[in-house]
């Protein structure tokens, strides 16, 4: 069962610093405000565990496209 964390909300996961890390933003995507490397709205563990979790309940997210 995922745990409940709110780190979605303003981190996402660099694969570079391997942790959940605040963010630049642009129009093109997301980079990480240490190394500077693109980072995911969740680590690949997590999108799993979100998939099933969205699949059970939808329209929670308030996500910008
Ligand atoms: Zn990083």
């Amino acid at each position: 069962m995922a745990t409940q964390h709110d780190l979605y909300l303003d981190e996402r996961y660099c694969p570079t610093c391997a942790r959940y890390v605040a963010y630049f933003r642009s129009p093109d995507g997301a980079w990480c405000a240490f190394c500077g490397d693109e980072v995911s709205l969740v680590s690949f563990e997590d999108q799993i565990a979100l998939a099933a979790d969205r699949r059970a309940r939808r329209g929670k997210r308030g996500e910008v496209a």
